[in-house]
């Protein structure tokens, strides 16, 4: 990059090897490289959507159809294109649901830009459009939405349905949707849902239908001692953060022992002391311990012989859900153990489940606000799929309980939100209004693809959806992608999160409002600029083949 100097002599402000595009070329290339991720997984979107493979350096092979995880999986080093795989992560943090409608979306929305941007239309002006564009969609959403009580189950259990249609584990699905509303609804408090407090535990076994809930904890550990009993019923338990052994010397603090008397004394006082700790426990009433540190088999001999049951080495967040079920505090001193630290578990007991594996039940727990979902199934390849279905049924079922709003599924909100937008662009005159109807036109990619992905007449799909949302009691009709035409998707009980619409509107607006900003892009030597430099140049091939949708390199390793 070189400036005219004071006496004509250029000026270089970048270093040796950087390289820069500037203006229309800059961002042309970042509209196609974040245009080639939205292409990448369209295929995927909806029931019918494809399922990608995936293929990382170790050959290890991922099948998946979900948005997310290809994103993750897959490298992309080009940075316009890594703004597009930031879509997919703040949907899937926010909603868990939705990632592949963010990200199609945002690809149409700058697809769109382009075209404006070819009809002479300032970047900067577009992007003030979708701005504006966005924050009526924001508003209009809520109107579109139908709200919920979470105490309406079914509905819940519909919502969890339809996040999983599509995924695989759909034979499990009704069985993986009522755990998920049982499990969230346990977990709720004040309003909030932390699907975190879902411990998930899973085991081949039997069949997937012998899945289930545990009201309380299950750990994948087995008492310290034998002499412990195997099971406990009305149990008192102790949560304990502080090791129950005798702490090893340092390597400085010698201890010289002179007689063999002297080394009695030395091991009589050490014993002493760790009875006196199991006695502590003892009064306190404790007949459960579950300890974050080291036991020593004496001191879990003498917690035997007083018919206590403990496990040690507990993880850390195994020891916040033990509290969160149980309702015990976790205790730092054994000599400061109060009754009422203590929490309660209707029965733990030791089980074996499968072979030689044995697990801890912690159960029957009273309103525990951490509970278990326990994964069975005939292969470890079934189990994984059950558990990723059950995590996104877990995160759409705890947004709703959260926000009390769902709208139609089959891109019903989309249709009607694009509609209403057009209505709202001719208020909005100048040539901002030419940005608002292209958000407008954009939306309407996700029924096209839906329809698409169905092996439907995408345009005879849009024609009938438009109708249906124009004439009266028809904004929630939607894509019927098994029978090929509109339905009212909320009386046939297939709804989502209003929050995968808002999200998705707000993130996609955001990404491609930045790409659009950009018109310069100067990347400093290093390993990266080589990437950046031939992405450029074969989106530049495929835009002089007329071809769109082609990977910039960096993003191999698929399809
Ligand atoms: P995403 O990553 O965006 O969630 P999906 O592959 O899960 O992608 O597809 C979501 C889309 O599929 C949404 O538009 C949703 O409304 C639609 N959808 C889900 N279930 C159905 C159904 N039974 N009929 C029609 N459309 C559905
Ligand atoms: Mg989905």
């Amino acid at each position: 990059m070189a400036n005219e100097g004071a006496g004509g002599q250029p000026v270089y402000i970048l270093r040796e090897g950087s390289t820069q595009s500037k203006g229309r070329d800059a961002q042309q290339f970042n509209i196609m490289a974040a245009m080639a991720v939205a292409e990448a997984v369209k295929s995927t979107l909806g029931p019918k959507g494809m399922d990608k493979m995936l293929v990382d350096p170790t050959g290890n092979v991922t099948v998946t159809n979900d948005g997310a995880t290809i994103l993750r999986e897959v490298q992309i080093d080009h940075p316009a294109a890594q703004m597009i795989v930031e879509v997919a992560r703040a949907q899937d943090d926010e909603v868990g649901d939705g990632t592949t409608t963010a990200v199609v979306f945002t690809g149409e929305l700058l697809r769109k830009a382009s075209e404006l941007m070819d009809k002479q239309i300032h970047p900067t002006v577009i992007a003030t459009g979708y701005r504006m564009a966005a924050d009526k969609a924001r508003e209009l959403l809520p109107a579109i939405a139908v709200s919920v009580e979470k105490s309406d189950r079914k509905l819940l259990e519909k919502i969890a349905i339809t996040a999983m249609t599509g995924k695989g584990a759909e034979a499990e699905g009704v069985m993986l949707a009522k755990l998920a509303v049982d499990a969230v609804l346990s977990v709720e408090e004040s309003g909030k849902v932390d699907i975190d407090n879902v411990k998930v535990e899973k085991m081949v076994g039997p069949g997937a239908m012998a899945s289930e809930l545990i009201k309380g904890i299950a750990l994948s550990k087995s008492r310290v001692a034998e002499n412990m009993p195997r099971s406990v019923s009305k149990a008192k338990i102790l949560l304990l953060n502080s090791a129950m052994e005798i702490k090893k010397t340092q390597v400085d603090a010698s201890i010289k022992i002179k007689s063999p008397q002297q080394m009695k004394t030395f091991l009589d006082q050490e014993e002493a002391m760790l009875r006196k700790n199991v006695d502590f426990i003892s009064k306190s009433g404790a007949n459960v311990i579950f300890c974050q540190k080291g036991m020593d088999d004496h001191v879990a001999s003498h917690l035997g012989k007083k018919g206590i049951y403990a496990i040690k080495s507990v993880s850390e967040s195994d020891m916040k859900k033990l509290a969160k079920a149980t309702g015990a505090r976790i205790v730092t001193k054994i000599e400061e153990i109060d009754p009422k630290d203590l929490g309660y578990a209707g029965l733990v007991e030791e089980r074996r489940v499968s072979g030689e594996e044995s697990l801890t039940f912690i159960e029957e727990c009273k309103n525990p606000k951490a509970v278990t979902v326990f994964i069975r199934g005939s292969t470890a390849t079934l189990i994984d799929e059950l558990e990723r279905a059950l995590h996104d049924a877990l995160r759409v079922v705890g947004v709703v309980v959260e926000d009390k709003k769902v709208v139609p599924a089959g891109a019903a909100p989309e249709i009607e939100l694009s509609l209403r937008l057009k209505q709202y662009a001719s208020t909005v005159g100048g040539r901002e209004q030419l940005a608002v109807e292209a958000f407008a036109n954009a939306l309407e990619i996700i029924p096209r693809t839906l329809a698409e992905n169905a092996g439907l007449d995408p345009i005879d799909m849009l024609v009938s959806l438009r109708s249906k949302h124009e004439s009266k009691n028809g904004k929630n009709f939607g894509l019927n992608v098994f029978e090929g035409k509109p339905v009212d998707m909320l009386a046939a009980g297939v709804i989502e999160p209003l929050r995968v619409k808002t999200q998705a509107v707000s993130s996609a607006a955001e990404a491609a409002v930045m790409i659009l900003r950009i018109d310069d892009v100067i990347s400093s030597g290093g390993p990266s600029e080589q990437t950046i430099h031939e992405a450029q140049m074969q989106a530049q091939r495929q835009l002089a083949a007329g071809r769109m949708g082609g990977m910039p390199p960096g993003m191999g390793g698929f399809m």
